[in-house]
């Protein structure tokens, strides 16, 4: 008699799936998660349908026994076949993908109550630099010691002693304690006429099936308050509801919203969780109990038991693109989750991609529109300021126009927003005496002057350097100058323009955690900020009454590289930016410095013909078979040595099949040509849109081996390029 064997992919991404006999007295099922051994390691695993999976055969006599079964709900089948389609149509390794599923070991075999430490605020008798470091950076932060310490950049050794000292106490924390569960009619909004569409519409769609739908409304129209009652209704209904956002920053402003309509606050999912936060989190979604989870890309995988809507809010956002391990785009996958589990997803957008807008016009999503803001708030205004007829004095960035609406604005206390999507102070130093240029030694990049950090830091590969004093070619002292700005310089002009007015600079270095963004939020709704500089990260979400002049100090800048998607992208980040002003009842306007007043993305966005630059962008797409009507993929062969990832990078090429209907590009240096110190090669894949380019491309690399020194990762989709 046959043993009974089972199936078990673990999370270990170098193994395939592997076959075990189930010992005596445990029963599992197909998503059950179990231990297996592994030689002598312990491997986390989840029982798989053996039918659709392949293994190396193994005699029954030659069969492990599992080692244990973990205590937790199976993984349930929608989500099993998603991670099936992740990993094919990403060309990843399902194990890959599963650690997406179970990110936190804690959340599987951790004890149930966790030791925490927070501070007393007591300070302790010896107070040495290392002990005020690690508290001055703490704060009221809680978690445990190896946790705390990370986050100071202390060691263990230094929190173990604050803990006897005093200055830390002991909190037990229950990683299996119940959230709130969300109050659908807490506090009803009331609908206008245009909202009301909208949302019945997505309500009746609850508990219909799948439903892919585009909730197009402008900035301000409500879109959230709609999609909440979507959320409302599947709260009603008993089932879980997740939205993906695209920044842990905007999960704080979220948090406020979802309180005051729902009486309390939903489960948020993140990088910035501390493991207990985690456990509670994974296994409350487990065995859905956590009804809605707001989060990040990362929590579209997670085990939701029961779940009955997705909200992709912002979905036109490039942070949904994973960019590393499973290159997924996190918009397409919920599709994807949405059509296994059945269910309605919702993507809302004030400027969908051209790709989504595409799926309209083919039929494949339906569109629900939001017109206008919502109350009395009008559409902002939108103008150019041509650079080359009003330019900034020299040394200046600021046009004189755009100084003057500033001193206007801060007249009648209004608050402003100066966009520019450049972290720091300057994006290049340089030696005037010799020409020398600040370069990362692991990247192809400038090091980034960042003057409130003291220092020049790579954005690649996060290398930084002290200020230089002198230039490390020539020698000359005196010499460096920054060239170009990034936000700190803007705000450095600020303070010179306006020595009273009070300024915020917003972006990833100073927003890194959910507690900054709301602390952000607290200061503007207080009218204790002016003027906001920030990057990119200001420029979605955020909803503030006084904002009612925002600036766009180089609406260029986004143009440039010839990327296919630059025109798209630079279009959306000033309509969003733009987007911020105004939502009150006070009108809004946008003042957008350009050296040509011209290009189409500017004319398109002074014009408002917003429709007359998509049809555009998606005939230039057409013509040149580009997606959403062709298809691409990106193969980026990498290696520390140049020269062995030329080789590799060759051989592939000489390797690619002739198929009708695909070309192949390259092998050329990628954007990046050097990446945290690997060279980067490219072959890119341009195929129309009916061929199955995973199916090819895995034929093709499967064929070929390489040294475990270079490696071969493919961008399916690719963002940029
Ligand atoms: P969007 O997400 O489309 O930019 P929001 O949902 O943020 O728009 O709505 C903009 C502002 O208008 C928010 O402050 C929101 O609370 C408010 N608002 C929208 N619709 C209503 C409504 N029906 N009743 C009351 N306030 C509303
Ligand atoms: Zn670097």
């Amino acid at each position: 008699m046959a043993l009974p064997r089972v199936r078990v992919v673990t999370l270990n991404a170098a193994l395939g799936p592997l076959d075990y006999r189930v010992p005596d007295g445990m029963t599992v099922e197909p998503g059950s998660v179990v231990v297996a051994p592994l030689g002598p390691r312990q491997l986390i695993g989840v029982v798989w349908e053996a039918d659709r999976l392949k293994t190396e055969e193994v005699g029954d006599n030659r069969l492990r026994p599992l080692a244990g079964l973990v205590d937790v709900p199976p993984i349930p089948a929608p989500l099993r076949r998603l991670c099936e389609w992740t990993a094919d149509y990403y060309l990843s390794p399902l194990a890959a993908v599963l650690r997406m599923v179970m990110p936190s070991s804690a959340a599987l075999d951790g004890p149930r109550t966790m030791v925490e430490y927070r501070a007393t605020g007591d300070a302790p008798a010896r107070l040495t630099p290392q002990r005020e470091q690690a508290l001055s950076r703490i704060e009221w932060r809680q978690g445990t010691v190896r946790e705390l310490a990370a986050h100071a950049e202390v060691s263990e050794a230094v929190m173990r002693g604050l803990v006897h000292a005093g200055a830390l106490e002991r909190v037990e924390v229950d990683g299996d304690q119940p959230f709130p569960v969300p109050d659908p009619d807490f506090a009803p909004p009331n609908l206008n006429a245009e909202q009301q569409v909208a949302a019945g519409s997505l309500c009746a769609a609850v508990g219909n099936g799948f439903d892919p739908v585009l909730l197009d409304g402008v900035t301000g129209s409500g879109k959230t308050e709609v999609y909440f009652e979507a959320i409302a209704e599947a709260v009603r209904q008993g089932r879980q509801v997740l939205v993906l956002l695209p920044e842990i920053a905007l999960t704080e402003p979220f948090l406020t919203r979802f309180t005051a309509r729902f009486g309390c606050e939903p489960v948020a999912w993140h990088s910035d969780l501390r493991s207990s936060q985690r456990r509670r989190a994974w296994r409350s979604i487990s065995k859905g109990e956590a009804q809605v989870v707001v989060g990040a890309r990362s929590s579209l995988f997670l085990p939701y038991a029961d779940l009955g809507v997705i909200v992709v809010d912002e979905a036109h956002e490039p942070s949904f693109k994973q960019e590393e391990g499973v290159q997924y785009h996190a918009r397409d996958v919920a599709v994807m989750r949405g059509h296994f589990e059945q269910i309605p997803v919702i993507l809302a957008s004030a400027t969908p991609a051209i790709e989504t807008r595409h799926m309209v016009e083919i039929g494949r999503y339906r569109e629900l529109k939001l017109t206008e803001r919502h109350g009395l708030a009008q559409m902002p205004s939108i103008a150019a300021i041509d650079l080359t007829q009003d330019p900034p004095l020299r040394g200046r960035w600021l046009a004189p126009s755009l100084v003057a609406d500033l001193q206007k604005n801060l007249d009648a206390g209004e608050q402003s927003l100066l966009f520019l999507n450049r972290r720091g102070f300057a994006p290049l130093t340089l030696c005037r005496h010799c020409g020398h240029r600040f370069q990362c030694p692991n990247c192809t990049a400038w090091m980034v002057e960042h003057r409130l950090m003291h220092r020049l830091a790579c954005h690649h590969c996060g290398h930084v350097m002290p200020p230089p004093k002198a230039c490390p070619e020539c020698g000359e002292e005196d010499s460096l100058v920054a060239c170009g700005p990034g936000v700190e310089r803007i705000a450095d002009e600020v303070a010179e323009l306006f020595p009273a007015a009070r300024t915020a600079v917003v972006t990833s270095d100073t927003i890194w955690s959910p507690a900054r963004a709301a602390e952000f939020v607290r200061a503007m709704e207080a009218g204790e900020i002016d003027i906001v500089i920030g990057t990119q990260l200001v420029t979605k979400g955020y909803h503030f009454p006084n904002l009612t002049l925002v600036g766009v100090v180089d609406a260029d800048l986004g143009l440039q590289g010839g990327d296919l998607r630059a025109a798209e992208r630079s279009f959306q980040q000033i309509q969003q930016v733009a987007g911020r002003a105004g939502r009150g009842d006070k009108p809004g306007r946008v003042l957008v410095q350009t050296h040509d007043p011209d290009a189409p993305v500017i004319a398109a966005l002074v014009s408002g013909d917003a429709p007359g630059f998509y049809a555009a962008e998606t005939e230039a797409r057409r013509d040149a078979a580009m997606p959403p009507f062709g298809r691409l993929a990106a193969i980026i062969i990498s290696a520390e040595d140049k020269n062995e990832a030329e080789a590799v990078a060759r051989r592939i090429s000489n390797a690619a099949p002739k198929v009708d209907d695909m070309a192949v590009f390259g092998p050329a240096p990628a954007p990046l040509a050097m990446l945290r110190g690997r060279h980067r090669q490219r072959l890119l894949v341009h195929a129309a849109r009916k061929l199955d380019v995973q199916d090819v491309i895995r034929d093709w690399l499967g064929e070929l081996e390489w040294s475990n020194k270079v490696r071969v990762a493919v961008d399916v989709d690719p963002y940029s390029f």
